[in-house]
């Protein structure tokens, strides 16, 4: 995000005068760094139009050139301070009725305050793009039939070929064109243009739907298996009753809903939509991407019949459709991945947010909200109760039950008291992995469950074959990095290709040490590629598959498999963390952890939380059915307390180890972060520009606010722009909000170097 300065800003407005000056005025904010109301006069022709929630075209800056903007508010006269005499019109309204109601824009007014970001920009990411392009509609002169002449049809006395062409038009469940018209009825527009000359049909010019309301993502679910609904079990049946109030009466209220995997948190979240939906309200449900599985969405269908499912795949049109049927009242269930947290229900009573610990709720673009923070803010704002669900609840929520913000209720047992699975953990200091990746005692527990009739997952959180390349001269020893990033390649067999996970750059295998020369490069490290590779050549009798980004592709391609597995066709399924989140096998007795410690030595505070979460919701995922499961997790660090509170499924434990960390560091739950993150082309421009905004902060900082840096980012260059970053803490985030609501507009980054500002920040490197 950069930020214009103060002279930059008056320029916006146009130095003419426009004749007239009284009239109610429009509040106009636009898409651009720029944290202020713009005022436009509304013409007299708009009066009746114009309302807070459209968006409005409008002449900006010296050209005048036409700009869209969100009408915010409407004022009787000009602000104060305004010449009146120089205040532009506006032009004309795009949408009428707004695509924004009263409850998003005081959502968004937060956002804006809360993330440092402009009100337009926090407008412009809750409207999608399909909406705002209005894509899948055209605009067309349309044919109708006016009532009177629908009814007397019979008794009209018509030359054959305008009769057949009126029967046509009265038949159709579609607006037709002249143009479709003359294709249905066969006919030349000669008898239209009577039809029309003797005012049977009439013309109206209108925006329609191009086709037929997506039968399949919205249409009901006709499952032959739909399970009858269970009776609620005494857990689940307590937490109902402290929901019950705040279900039934229009009360703000944050449930934090703590159960381990399978003790049924999602059938409450299904009984708490069925109480919202039984007083015609709306609830929205929030998932994880990656658990926007066909399982959950089945689930969801099977009991609500018609649901909107928002998904990053839709095209623009499908979310067009979604989200006027969902603005229409149409649907009253929406589940969805972080943007669902802005789906425009009109009387939203419950939102639900499922794995709320899930890092992919933050966006990482501007405005980088967390959708989970803003579904509370929503919460809050509509006056109706939120569910936050976890077996592994975010440290920040955890806190806030403990400061009584949020009402924890726990469910502590799986649901027919199944035993939690049997963790045991595998020293790999221990082991000699002549193979690879998979240890002894666990090709030993694969053998086992597979001659069991079991089926088998492994976890390994690496795409590619190997995952690093190594000059193998003692007096060099470079990694093999990325020409754009500071990132290690990783080696992709099947592709004879090095890969870079950051910006997808590709380059073939070079033939020696591109540094000194030295020939035969040494290939290190297993991902999930040679992990494949491995499992066939030891279990040749047994069909295995691969799951992650490189196999997933294909539209369909993850169903697919997934279906597979469910129906025991593949026995052994591995992969990324995309197979360790919301799978409900009952048939899987084996999980098996190829590598516990990937995220562990990340340098980043949340990086035993974040090994924790991984292997507490991989072991959730075996002794779901009838037969006891056991996970078995491969580690360099057994006795480290992420992982050794995980293998006996103790949450408290790790949070009793973790919490004073943080306390001691100021870190959050403890404390607020901002991070300023500086990028370009230029590494001294970049470091300059961050030093001045260091001197900038600390001039206007109040007490309490501690900064750090500026350094280079731990990944010091992505897509060949340098990044630097400022780390600012404070207990709380007033100060934090009120220094950069001081500073921000000072702000000017040189040239080609650019500023973003990540409030409460996930990802830090
Ligand atoms: P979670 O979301 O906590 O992992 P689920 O709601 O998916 O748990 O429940 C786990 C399993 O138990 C599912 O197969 C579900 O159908 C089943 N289940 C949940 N609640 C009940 C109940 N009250 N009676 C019987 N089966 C239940
Ligand atoms: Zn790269």
């Amino acid at each position: 995000m950069s930020l214009v300065n103060g002279k930059r800003q008056a320029d916006w407005f146009a130095d003419e005068a426009s004749a007239e000056a009284d009239g109610p005025y429009a509040g106009i904010v636009f898409n651009r760094p720029i944290d202020q109301i713009f005022s436009y006069r509304v013409p007299a022709r708009l009066e009746a139009v114009v309302c807070p929630g459209q968006r409005v075209r409008v002449p900006l800056g010296r050209g005048n050139k036409p700009a869209v903007g969100y009408c915010v508010r409407i004022d009787a006269e000009a602000p104060s301070g305004m010449d009146p005499s120089r205040v532009k019109e506006v032009i004309d309204v795009l949408d009428d009725p707004p695509l924004i109601n009263r409850a998003m824009l005081e959502l968004t007014r937060w956002m804006a305050g809360y993330y440092a970001c402009s009100w337009g920009q926090a407008l412009d990411a809750v409207v999608p793009a399909g909406v705002k392009n209005q894509a899948g509609t055209r605009v067309g002169t349309f044919l109708t039939v006016p009532d009177e002449i629908r009814k007397s049809l019979e008794t009209l006395q018509l030359p054959p070929k305008q009769a057949e062409a009126l029967a046509v038009l009265c038949r159709s469940d579609e607006p037709l064109t002249i143009a479709d018209l003359c294709r249905l009825a066969k006919c030349a527009t000669g008898p239209i243009t009577a039809l029309r000359q003797r005012g049977y049909v009439q013309t109206v010019r209108r925006r329609h739907s191009k086709d037929a309301f997506d039968a399949a993502s919205v249409a009901s679910d006709l499952d032959s298996d739909a399970k009858p609904i269970p009776t609620l079990t005494d857990e689940q049946t307590a937490v109902m009753a402290a929901m019950t109030p705040a279900l039934e009466g229009d009360e703000f209220a944050t449930f934090l809903i703590h159960g381990v995997t399978g003790s049924g948190k999602t059938e409450v979240y299904l009984s708490a939509i069925e109480r919202v939906m039984a007083r015609g309200r709306e609830a929205i449900v929030l998932v994880p991407e990656i658990s926007l599985t066909p399982q959950t969405i089945r689930r969801f269908r099977r009991r609500f019949g018609k649901i909107a499912v928002l998904h990053s795949h839709l095209s623009d049109a499908e979310r067009h459709r979604h989200w006027r049927s969902i603005a229409a009242g149409e649907v009253q269930v929406i589940v969805g991945a972080r943007s669902a947290v802005f789906a425009p229900a009109r009387r939203l009573g419950l939102i639900v947010i499922d794995e709320e610990h899930e890092s992919t709720f933050k966006q990482e673009t501007t405005p980088r909200y967390h959708a989970r923070d803003v579904a509370v803010k929503r919460a809050q704002l509509e006056r109706i109760p939120i569910l936050l669900g976890s077996a592994t609840p975010a440290l920040e929520t955890w806190r806030n039950a403990e400061l009584g913000r949020y009402l924890r209720l726990p469910m502590m047992a799986r649901v027919g008291a199944r035993p939690m699975p049997k963790v045991e953990l595998i020293d790999l200091s221990h082991e000699r992995l002549a193979l690879g990746g998979l240890s002894e005692p666990l090709r030993q527990a694969m053998i086992a469950a597979l001659k069991d009739d079991g089926q088998v997952m492994l976890l390994l959180n690496r795409r590619g074959f190997h995952t690093f390349v190594i000059c193998p001269n003692p007096r060099c020893n470079q990694v093999l990095k990325c020409d754009a990033c500071d990132v290690a390649l990783t080696y992709h067999k099947g592709r004879r290709l090095l890969i870079c996970h950051t910006c997808d750059a590709e380059r073939p295998r070079p033939p020696a040490c591109p540094s000194c020369q030295a020939p035969n490069l040494h290939y290190g490290g297993i991902g999930t590629e040679r992990l494949e590779r491995e499992v066939e050549t030891a279990f040749p009798d047994y069909v295995s598959r691969r799951m992650d980004s490189d196999t997933m592709r294909m539209p369909g391609s993850h169903e697919q498999v997934l279906s597979a597995f469910r129906s025991g066709e593949i026995r052994i399924l591995l992969g990324t963390q995309m197979i360790a989140k919301g799978l409900d096998f009952p048939n899987v007795t084996l999980v098996g952890v190829v590598n516990a410690d990937t995220a562990l030595h990340m340098p980043d505070f949340r990086a035993a939380e974040r090994t924790f979460q991984l292997v507490a919701q991989v072991a959730g995922r075996t002794g779901r059915g009838d037969r006891p499961g056991r996970v078995l997790v491969q580690t360099f660090a057994p006795d480290h307390y992420a992982i050794d509170c995980a293998s006996r499924h103790d949450y408290e434990g790790f949070v009793a180890c973790e919490l004073p960390e943080r306390q001691r560091f100021g870190m959050p739950p403890f404390g607020r972060l901002v991070r300023l993150i500086g990028r370009g082309p230029d590494e001294a421009m970049v470091r300059t520009f961050m030093n001045e905004l260091l001197e900038a902060l600390k001039a206007a900082a109040p007490p309490g606010v501690t900064m750090h840096g500026p350094a280079p980012t731990p990944i010091a260059k992505i897509r060949n722009l340098y990044r630097y970053h400022l780390r600012l803490r404070s207990e709380s985030p007033r100060p934090l909000q009120a220094l950069l609501q001081a500073v921000a507009p000072k702000i000017s980054p040189p040239g080609e170097v650019e500023l973003a500002i990540d409030v409460d920040p996930v990802n830090l490197l």
